[in-house]
């Protein structure tokens, strides 16, 4: 019997197990650290409590409960030997596989930004959007017990990144502050409350049309979120960020939206790495030299029909995995492997309620506004993994859209709550004041 070793239960592991699991005569073994599959389209739900966590994450165990040649292991491999094919656990366990699947994903990239790995959320795991919520939360909290805060940065917010996580997360941010929580704060000063966008590149959501791209900075605009385009942000500090043009902004939320590298794990594999960290891969999706390791998704960089790299996308990671289970069974059946071939279905991002631009297919058919919201609730409602999850997301979103009750602002990670309020090393940009934030590394 076969034994298939797959490193990372997302997007790409996940669907490589499912697929493989159809084959009686395969043993998979499937290592993660996590004991859930998270789904990171929608973390920034979380993050602004309108989805609950256990709409974003699915167990891995009960996922592939009903395969018995799928054995799960929550574990995090801190290392690989490709010449053999086998991988060491934090614990020290090992696995030795047939064949080697590595689907790790990735992990913000700082870009050696001073402070911002210390002092901002990244957004790319459940863990972070359940910080990231306490600490929106928890800055609401303290300038409703003492509105003097508000003058110390209290209700700023600062994403880095106008890209699709940074313009979803903001507009998001606007809904929530703007529309959803009046009610619940009617002594905040929310219109007060400033929240900016900031990135070096001249457009919001450079990757989509001209067209899309104006239609993104007006929605953000209708939601009071302020763009600054074509500024780096120089610095973070524990209550204040430093942008390229001077400009000091004193805020204890700071979401860096602003990029991404492959997990650590690709440089352990004593492989040179290609761009972003990632694994250059062979068009069969296995790794040069080695024929029977495989690397798929966030890990790889994929090569598309016209030479392109294919973008980090949940819908690549998933057909690589699907892919990369053939092959492995063509493989084992001493038939031919085959190129990957990526059916694109196009590219979406959701700007707040009812506003979402959409990019449909290869040919790149354009949508904008409530067709488009409700093309990216469909597709995102469809990669959800489990059928429950599908209900669970729609109930929640027409919750939402067609009522005033909101999901989940619950504040449950207390460290988030711990603010230093008497740091003054920053200014306000629109005036003079200061504060602090700890670190917001946290249980
Ligand atoms: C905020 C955000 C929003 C996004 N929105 C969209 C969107 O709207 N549409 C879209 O198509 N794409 C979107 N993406 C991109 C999409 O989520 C990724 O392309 C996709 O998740 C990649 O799948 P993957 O399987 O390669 O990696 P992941 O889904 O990240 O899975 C990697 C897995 O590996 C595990 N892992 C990592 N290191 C180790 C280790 N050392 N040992 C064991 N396990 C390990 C992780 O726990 C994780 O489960 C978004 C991404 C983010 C961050």
């Amino acid at each position: 019997m076969k034994h298939v070793v797959i490193v990372g239960g997302g997007f790409a592991g996940l669907n490589c197990a499912r697929k493989l699991a159809a084959h009686p005569e395969i043993r998979i073994t499937l290592i993660d650290k996590n004991n859930y599959q998270q789904f990171q389209p929608l973390l920034y739900q979380v993050a602004a409590g309108f989805l609950a966590p256990s709409n974003v994450a699915f167990s891995l165990r009960n996922i592939l409960v009903k395969h018995p040649n799928v054995e799960v292991k929550m574990a995090k491999v801190v290392s690989a030997d490709l010449a053999t094919r086998t991988v060491v656990t934090e614990q020290g366990q090992s696995y030795h596989g047939d064949f080697l699947v590595l689907a790790a994903g990735s992990q913000a990239n700082f870009f050696g930004t001073p402070g911002a790995e210390k002092f901002s959320y990244p957004l790319y795991s459940l863990h972070d959007a359940e910080l990231l919520r306490s600490r929106i939360l928890a800055v609401l909290e303290a300038a409703d017990r003492d509105p003097s805060l508000v003058a110390k940065g209290a209700l700023n917010f600062v994403l880095v990144g106008a890209g699709p996580t940074g313009a979803e997360m903001s507009g998001t941010l606007g809904d929530m502050i703007h529309r959803a929580l009046k009610e619940e704060y009617p002594n905040l000063p929310l219109n007060e409350a400033n929240i900016y966008v900031v990135d070096m590149g001249h457009a919001v959501l450079s990757a989509f049309s001209p067209k899309a791209q104006t239609y993104a900075a007006k929605m953000l605009e209708e939601r009071g979120v302020k763009v600054r385009l074509g500024t780096a942000v120089k610095e973070v500090g524990s209550g204040h960020v430093v942008l390229s043009d001077g400009t000091n902004i004193l805020t204890h939320t700071v979401v860096w939206a602003g990029g991404l590298r492959a997990s650590d794990l690709s440089t352990s594999l004593g492989l040179r790495p290609g761009h972003g960290g990632r694994i250059d891969v062979q068009p069969d999706l296995t790794v040069p030299g080695f024929p029977e390791v495989y690397a798929l998704g966030d890990f790889s960089n994929i090569s598309g029909k016209v030479g392109d790299t294919l973008p980090q996308l949940a819908s690549v990671a998933e057909q690589a995995g699907k892919w990369c289970a053939r092959n492995i069974a063509a493989d084992i059946e001493g038939e031919p492997r085959k190129p990957f071939d990526y059916f694109d279905k196009g590219i979406m991002a959701m700007i707040g309620r009812s506003a979402a631009v959409a990019e449909v297919g290869e040919h790149r058919h354009e949508l904008q506004g409530p067709i488009a919201f409700a093309a990216w609730i469909g597709v995102h409602a469809a990669l959800l993994s489990t059928g429950r999850a599908k209900i669970e997301a729609f109930v929640e979103w027409a919750w939402d859209y067609f009522g005033k009750v909101k999901g989940d602002q619950v504040l449950d990670r207390f460290s988030q709550a711990d603010i230093d309020w008497n740091d003054d090393s920053g200014e306000d940009a629109s005036g003079p004041s200061a504060q602090t934030t700890p670190t917001k590394s946290d249980s």
